[in-house]
């Protein structure tokens, strides 16, 4: 059985006075309705080297993310859906002790959790260390942290088949850069990206972008990483259930819940009069259970 994606995405119509006195017309691309675990940009990314998988060349999957990663969660929910045996490289030991909610959701999925010390899990990109993991695990697909790589940037561009072509700024949160990649790759002549960093000192990803994109429509917003990744702040709960209340839309504290406030920042810092925007809802609810006390 395949995965039951709802890939008939929608766009909600953002309403607010901020947009309206400017002749703005901001809506959300609800990525996060594809699928309870396999939300948001996760599955674009993931695509591509599931079908690697499908056409014979694997028998399995092995990939890496933190005790609350929303890749880790997507990646075992997609390859229980596609009877794919998949491996998850854990970061940090303690969540063998205590795994979060996001880790038992993995191991329900069937994923076999193994725990690395954080020494262990900083080699993640080393080639030596990536080598000997593939002399243990032969026949398995590595996928980079995040789906980083070329099949998932690749994969990551499909998502502009989902925005309208008369769009001229698509706003999306920046994680491992994956997905910005792939939408800059698919920009139109009259399109510009704009990604927001969830983590702090993003100013390499900058660099890593360039390496991988021709066009120059693109910008990334980095003071708006709340304290660094996965860290919040009183007024970014504030504005996630404000936002809520007004516009009926739950948004994720990692990433989409900096990207809207950057945003509404940006529509009053820049001049955008007349525009029609697109903001990626990339999903990640699941991780919102770690603060789950904070959202009434
Ligand atoms: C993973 C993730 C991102 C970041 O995507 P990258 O491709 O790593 O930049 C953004 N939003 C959500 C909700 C995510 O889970």
């Amino acid at each position: 059985m395949a995965i039951k994606l709802d890939l008939d995405i929608r766009l909600s119509g953002i309403d607010l006075e901020l947009c309206t006195a400017r002749n703005i017309q901001l809506q959300l691309l609800r990525l996060d309705q594809i699928h309870p675990a396999v939300s948001g940009n996760k599955w674009f990314k993931l695509r591509n080297y599931i079908k690697m998988v499908q056409q014979g060349q694997y028998a399995g999957i092995i990939t890496f993310g933190g005790a609350y990663s929303n890749h880790l969660v997507a990646t075992a929910a997609a390859c229980h859906y596609h009877h794919i045996p998949c491996i998850g490289l854990v970061r940090g030991l303690e969540g063998s002790e205590a795994p979060t909610g996001s880790l038992l959701e993995c191991r329900q999925w069937n994923m076999d959790l193994q725990f690395l010390s954080r020494t262990a899990y900083a080699q993640k990109n080393d080639p030596g260390f990536l080598a000997q993991l593939q002399e243990q695990y032969p026949e398995h697909l590595i996928i980079p942290e995040g789906g980083y790589g070329t099949p998932g940037i690749k994969g990551a561009g499909r998502i502009n088949d989902y925005i309208p072509p008369d769009t001229d700024i698509i706003a999306l949160p920046v994680g491992s850069g994956t997905t910005i990649m792939g939408i800059i790759n698919e920009l139109n002549d009259k399109q510009q990206a704009i990604g927001f960093a969830a983590i702090k000192q993003g100013e390499y990803l900058k660099d890593m972008i360039q390496q991988h994109c021709d066009h120059t429509n693109w910008k990334l917003e980095t003071e708006y990483h709340f304290g660094g990744f996965g860290k919040h702040k009183p007024e970014l709960i504030h504005f996630i259930n404000d936002f809520r209340r007004q516009q009926g839309i739950t948004l994720d504290f990692v990433y989409t819940a900096k990207m809207m406030y950057g945003l509404l920042h940006c529509i009053e810092k820049y001049d955008w009069q007349d525009k029609k925007i697109v903001a990626l809802h990339t999903g990640g609810l699941q991780g919102n259970r770690s603060i789950q006390h904070l959202l009434p």
